[in-house]
């Protein structure tokens, strides 16, 4: 098996907000390095590091909007967030939750800070992963997949050592809840100062690691600190992290879909045809409707 080393680390950008309630460091596409073409399939990765919110009578959040051609993943560390979309669904996404949306042939949605958690205010913290679909998936059914965190499946490590807690794909055989269209392996780790954790994917797999909490090095050699990305080649397919104080990294890989991107703000599919479509079946209301 050969090392995989670091393609390059790179620094939370300036925060922006999405919304009035989502305050995100982009990392995916936000650098030359990290285009939708060389992450796919994650085609997108906003953070909103840990921030405090103030308490507010008047949930925060962002209002109706449409999506189309791949799927949201919204990983909830801290806080609360309530979504509501045009199919009727909606829900509550807790600590710990993972929701993971399948946008495919449209829907439109709407995602706050849940109310009685917006009364209190307090630290909010949670990641959004867009994960493309492939050309023949993009117009398929939109479908959601709630994975609490009671039914989270996680693999401990030896010593009391932390765990890998396993999303999507899998981690030495045990599988995680979420089904997905293309392959991909999403876990949030766990690592004891001073543990550390050997990983491997498939050498042409996109592979990146965010930190959520902590701080770990990376083949023993490139430290990656609190809300910091790394980017890994794709040469090679094992590497190590180490945690050199507690930490919690978010670890995506997925096989790349290998078909043209055309993408704009919340639509992204193969050609400019089906770009201008989506747009144009959005104007008709085709997308249903949702109150704002
Ligand atoms: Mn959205």
């Amino acid at each position: 098996m050969k090392t995989r080393n670091v393609e390059f680390i790179m620094a939370p950008r300036q925060p922006h907000y999405v919304g009035d309630g989502f305050r995100v460091h982009n990392f995916i596409p936000g650098s030359t390095r990290t285009t939708m073409q060389r992450m796919n399939p994650f085609i997108m990765l906003d953070y909103n590091s840990k921030f405090h919110f103030e308490p507010t009578e008047t949930p925060r959040g962002v209002g109706v909007h449409p999506h189309r051609g791949f799927e949201t993943v919204t990983v909830v560390y801290k806080g609360k967030v309530e979504h509501h979309d045009s199919h009727g669904g909606g829900g509550i996404i807790g600590e710990g939750d993972v929701q993971w949306m399948t946008a495919a042939s449209g829907v439109l949605h709407k995602e706050f800070h849940e109310k009685e958690w917006s009364k209190k205010g307090g630290d909010f913290q949670v990641a959004q992963i867009w994960v493309n679909l492939p050309a023949k998936d993009k117009m398929s059914t939109p479908k959601y997949q709630t994975l609490l965190q009671k039914d989270m499946q996680k693999v401990s490590l030896q010593n009391e050592n932390g765990y890998v807690e396993v999303i999507a794909g899998n981690y030495e055989g045990t599988q995680g809840n979420a089904s997905t269209f293309t392959p991909i392996h999403l876990y949030n780790v766990r690592l004891k100062k001073g543990a550390s954790l050997p990983l491997q994917f498939p050498e042409n797999y996109n592979t990146a690691l965010l930190v959520i909490e902590g701080s770990i090095i990376i083949n023993d050699t490139e430290q990656v600190p609190t809300n910091y990305f790394a980017l890994m080649e794709n040469k090679g397919e094992s590497f190590s992290i180490k945690a050199d104080e507690d930490a919690l990294v978010l670890v995506l890989s997925g096989e790349p879909i290998n078909e043209p991107i055309a993408a704009h703000g919340p639509f992204v599919m193969n050609t400019r045809e089906e770009l201008l479509q989506a747009f144009d079946d959005f104007n008709r209301g085709k997308f249903g409707y949702l109150e704002e």
